[in-house]
């Protein structure tokens, strides 16, 4: 589903961006919406949403607006919660002014934020974004870590379920990326849940590593302890401060053999997903290739020195015999 869309055909970029932005959100921005000088922004509200926009943008404005409306009532359908907050909405129509709202804590290919401090969330108009697009999703995704952030406070949510459970939320999961996962398992370089707390300070690669990780995670606690275990857990942070004991409080269980149960799960599933891997399915198709070629080359020889001895010994049938010319020659009459 798309819609707000400039250009079509820019599906995989899209995905690949959104999926980044994703990855390191929400923020903790060092300062929060800084209002360009000169800029004016204009306001629309409902009960639950202010959303702030230049006035080109209107029209989208207000579409956004019915869209989040939607989205959050799925979400606390889902949640069995409705988010008290009024969360306002900054439609920014250029990088720059989302840079500067952002205080610069989004890297340039990120497309939206959350601020859960404040209740904020910072799109992208789609011609501010680098994919041309705001997708329906990335609204379920930062709703989700707001009404999250709620139904946590006064404390916080670890980031590995933070991340998962707005992926699993928004329905993401083709994001997951089990080729990614199953790589890490063939290097033993999986990320566990404590060092997914720090991965801001990740590269690229072992961020998004860490994001497929706590989407999988969610996942697997969904499956482990029934579609109530997101809001389940969310809610025992509101009285438990650490995980291990919001998630005894939860689960009765220990978060320790949760996550011992889930990476067991995660190689049990994803082991062999590497094989699916673009360049080792074009390595395959080439050695098979190469292969093939040996054995056909093979076979044509075989064949020709077949037709080969077979002319020789056809050449040798046909021929004379050779006679010895001493018994050949007739005695001499005498
Ligand atoms: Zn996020």
């Amino acid at each position: 589903m798309k819609f707000w869309k400039i250009k079509s055909g820019y599906w995989p970029v899209v995905i690949i961006i959104s999926l980044l932005f994703c990855r390191l959100l929400p923020f903790t921005f060092p300062i929060f919406a800084q209002t360009p000088a000169g800029f004016n922004w204009r306001y629309h509200s409902t009960s639950n949403f202010v959303i702030a926009y230049r006035q080109a943008d209107k029209t989208l404005a207000i579409r956004i607006l019915g869209e989040l409306q939607q989205r959050q009532q799925e979400l606390a359908r889902r949640l069995s919660y409705q988010p008290r907050r009024v969360i306002t909405v900054f439609l920014c129509p250029t990088p720059q002014i989302f840079n500067l709202m952002t205080g610069g804590a989004v890297p340039h290919w990120g497309e939206a934020a959350a601020n859960t401090a404040q209740w904020r969330i910072f799109l992208k108009t789609p011609a501010a974004s680098n994919s041309r697009e705001l997708l329906p999703v990335t609204l379920t995704h930062e709703l989700a870590h707001l009404c999250l952030a709620e139904l946590a406070l006064p404390n916080a949510i670890p980031r590995w379920f933070n991340e998962g459970a707005a992926i699993f939320l928004a329905n993401e999961s083709r994001h997951a990326e089990p080729t990614m996962i199953s790589r890490a398992i063939l290097t033993n370089s999986l990320v566990d849940f404590e060092e997914i707390d720090d991965l801001l300070s990740f590269p690229n690669a072992r961020a998004a590593l860490a994001y497929g990780e706590s989407y999988h995670a969610v996942n697997f606690m969904v499956r482990r302890f029934g579609g109530e275990a997101i809001r389940k857990f969310t809610q025992a942070f509101a009285a438990h401060q650490q995980s291990r004991q919001a998630f005894q409080a939860a689960f009765g269980q220990e978060l320790w053999d949760f996550e011992a149960e889930y990476f067991d799960d995660l190689r049990q599933r994803f082991r062999w997903y590497f094989l699916l891997d673009e360049s080792i399915l074009f390595g395959g198709v080439i050695l098979i290739l190469l292969i093939a070629g040996f054995f056909v080359t093979r076979r044509r020889t075989k064949k020709k020195l077949q037709e080969w001895e077979a002319k020789e010994s056809e050449t040798a049938e046909a021929s004379p015999p050779e006679i010895d010319g001493n018994k050949a020659s007739p005695l001499p009459d005498r």
